[in-house]
């Protein structure tokens, strides 16, 4: 599936060859983050990817972490050409991460897109925090396209190390290239914040249960009206054998393969024997 999007087709492409051929045989990644167009984990990344693939950046242009799969549809969006890399396409852009993604697929990046990737994000994203992740809510709209799609993340806010991770990143296009990991694929990676001798390995995991607790912060401003912060209070590790959280702790690396398919199987049952009742209920109020 495409999306329709009227952009002007003169190729802009620094690297791109002028044959037919030679269109279909370059490996094209789009490359999105939610940590904002100048995150460095995202040029750490650019930086790896581009030695094996043509690399097109479309990332927000402000921090946006936590706002999971939001899409913008109230009003339009503006999207700005920056030279932050010789031989990448870099579009900055006012909207969330997955409407980056939404863009690059409808237009920007011209032609067909091989895989997605959105990181390197500053911080892991583990567990049920995925689900408010924008650096996975990214990489789930290439996944509903049926494109390979990698969020990966540090698991450290403070001076994180990228390194094994963009090189991890790309030996998984290497795989790609070699004919693995094709179609409908999302995968949620995080890496220690550690050189390679310290990593002790790589788990394919589950995701575990929360990890994090909200903490509610109450100030007051200048006037004296009441502000809130919703902060991140301190994690609770205690994980299961074979869940992401788990892997992390141990410092290995964690891949949880993901699926969009979120229907609680377990409740379906319980819910169906609801529904004579429910029926009823609403025969009674006459609506
Ligand atoms: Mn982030």
């Amino acid at each position: 599936m495409r999306l329709k999007f009227d952009f002007p087709s003169t190729s802009r492409y620094p690297n791109r060859g002028t044959t037919h051929r030679d269109e279909e045989s370059i490996l094209r990644i789009l490359v999105t983050n939610d940590d904002g167009v100048y995150g460095d984990g995202l040029w750490q990344l650019v930086g790896e990817l581009g030695k094996a693939a043509e690399i097109v950046v479309v990332a927000p242009d402000r921090e946006q972490s936590g706002v999971g799969t939001a899409v913008t549809l109230h009003r339009p969006l503006r999207v700005r050409e920056l030279k932050l890399w010789p031989s990448a396409l870099c579009y900055a852009t006012d909207g969330t991460p997955a409407d980056c993604v939404i863009l690059g697929l409808g237009g920007l990046c011209e032609a067909k897109v091989d895989m997605i990737f959105s990181g390197i994000n500053e911080g892991a994203n583990l567990g049920n925090d995925i689900l408010i992740s924008g650096t996975v809510g990214a990489a789930l709209q290439g996944y509903f396209y049926g494109i390979p799609s990698v969020a990966i993340s540090v698991g450290s806010l403070e001076k994180p190390s990228f390194a094994v991770a963009s090189a991890l990143a790309a030996a998984l296009v290497e795989r790609y290239k070699q004919g693995q990991l094709a179609g409908g694929l999302l995968l949620n990676v995080n890496v220690p914040s550690l050189p390679f001798k310290d990593i002790q390995g790589i788990e394919v995991t589950y995701l575990a249960g929360r990890s994090y607790v909200d903490v509610v912060k109450e100030e007051k401003d200048q006037r004296g009206r009441s502000l809130h912060w919703i902060t991140r209070g301190t994690p609770e590790w205690a994980a299961e054998q074979g869940t992401d959280i788990w892997a992390m702790r141990q410092n290995k690396i964690s891949i949880t393969p993901l699926q969009s398919n979120l229907a609680a199987g377990d409740r379906i049952g319980e819910l169906r024997d609801l529904c004579p009742d429910l029926l009823a209920n609403l025969r009674t109020t006459g609506c």
